[in-house]
């Protein structure tokens, strides 16, 4: 019910003028204080985990006292997904009950020092999911957009990159002129799987027996010099008319990553990513002095404090966050402001570990910030069965992302559908297990 509907159905019409406070009983009184708005209260927080496309996805449903008035939000991490769970059903549903969603930031702020100790990855997706679900509220009971909440729309639509991958320089332009031909003029073109594997030779330590059968391995020497070789060939075939992206993904040394960034400069890269591991950031003055290449920068981040100084002193260009791993739209946003007074643009995290309801509070935000740069696009927005177990998902065109212009975040969830997409009870994907040729673990 919009605010409009609302006040007519309370009596509080707008050509009414002032209700007299002397004579309204408290919770007239109240009413007034809450511009016109009955008073609201949480009934019920739940995770909802589903993995339509084999990931594993966790939604939070934040149910209300007013009846069908619900909200969604995101809480996916997929590597420790039954945690999220338990932080949600166990310990922030007790925490919300009874309380009004109105009040965002005061909810978020008392939740977030709930737990004492704070900024883990678990904990703020939990936060993140209650978070996305608020605001989603927020915007269904205004009978608004989040968008508009946030600020209104700063550009018609959001700019995306997709990914253009292959095992070789050719597949690779192959895999970025089908991009060209849907309509994208950013890509991120990567040769090989995580950490080039695929055209690695075989490592040392698997013929020893060392680790497991499905360690990954990686010839960081290999990576480094063929990333230059890839970027000049698709330059070559592709022009200068479309923007290069590339990840680094952390895991090589930081004087290397230095070295090959500036062996890019002349192919004009829109940005690097992930130079460094979050453990390597004090190699970013060095990086600075070096080259002027665009860095992006924060997709592992969880704490402030990983952010804050380096982006005040403008030591990248794009903040790459995960917005479910900082708590949501309400420290993201705070994230956006700070950027855009250090010249520092957004690329939020956007992969296929990001539900739905997660991709559209990302694109949201896209919408309402000055200072954005890019958003990734995840392959998944574009699946049949994800858009029936998440009527609303944001669709892509010609490159760019559009949300459901719906109240709310415009994502919903047929819950009965995703109960037939269990998660699996183990962890099966093992991408982050990266091995050198002796077997030493490598650090994304
Ligand atoms: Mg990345």
């Amino acid at each position: 019910m919009n605010r409009r509907n609302l006040l007519k159905g309370l009596g509080l019409g707008l050509a009414g003028g002032a209700i007299n406070l002397a004579q309204a009983a408290p919770n007239e009184k109240y009413r007034q204080a809450t511009n016109g708005l009955p008073p609201l209260k949480i009934t019920n927080v739940k995770a909802i985990a589903t993995a339509p496309l084999g990931t594993e996805l966790i939604v939070v449903k934040v149910e209300t006292n007013e009846p069908g008035l619900y909200g969604l939000g995101c809480a996916t991490f997929r590597q420790r997904a039954r945690p999220v769970v338990s932080a949600v059903d166990d310990y922030l549903n007790d925490f919300c009950q009874g309380k009004d969603p109105a009040n965002i930031e005061d909810i978020w702020q008392t939740a977030y020092v709930s737990s004492y100790w704070r900024n883990g990855p678990v904990l703020n997706n939990a936060l993140s999911g209650l978070d996305q679900a608020l605001w989603d509220i927020k915007g269904k009971r205004a009978g608004l957009p989040v968008y508009e909440l946030l600020g209104g729309k700063c550009r018609f639509a959001i700019p995306c990159y997709a990914h253009a991958s292959g095992r070789n320089n050719e597949e690779v332009i192959e895999s970025a002129q089908g991009l060209i031909n849907e309509g994208y003029r950013y890509m991120r073109i990567q040769l090989g799987g995580y950490g080039a594997a695929g055209v690695s030779d075989e490592p040392d330590f698997k013929a020893a027996g060392f680790g497991t059968d499905k360690d990954n391995y990686m010839n960081p020497y290999l990576y480094l010099s063929s990333i230059p070789k890839m970027f000049e060939a698709v330059r070559k075939a592709c022009g200068e008319e479309i923007e290069l992206l590339h990840d680094i993904h952390e895991r090589v040394q930081p004087n290397e990553a230095i070295n090959m960034i500036k062996a890019l400069e002349e192919y004009r890269p829109f940005f690097i990513e992930d130079p460094f591991s979050p453990e390597n950031m004090g190699y970013f003055p060095l990086l600075r002095q070096q080259t002027a290449v665009p860095i992006a920068m924060g997709e592992l981040f969880n704490s402030p404090h990983e952010w804050l100084e380096p982006m005040t002193e403008r030591l990248f260009e794009f903040i790459r966050i995960h917005i479910s791993q900082i708590g949501g739209i309400t420290p993201a946003m705070k994230v956006a402001r700070l950027g855009e007074w250090f010249n520092v643009r957004t690329a939020w995290h956007g992969p296929g570990d990001v539900s739905p309801v997660g991709h559209a509070a990302n694109a949201h935000i896209d919408y309402a910030i000055w200072n954005f740069g890019i958003q990734e696009r995840a392959r998944m927005l574009l699946s049949e069965v994800m858009q029936e177990v998440f009527p609303g998902t944001p669709t892509v065109k010609d490159g760019y992302m559009y949300v459901n212009e719906a109240p709310g975040l415009g994502v919903d969830i047929d819950e009965k559908l995703a109960a037939k997409y269990p998660i699996p009870d183990k962890q099966l994907n093992s991408w982050t297990q990266l091995r050198k040729r002796d077997g030493t673990a490598v650090r994304p």
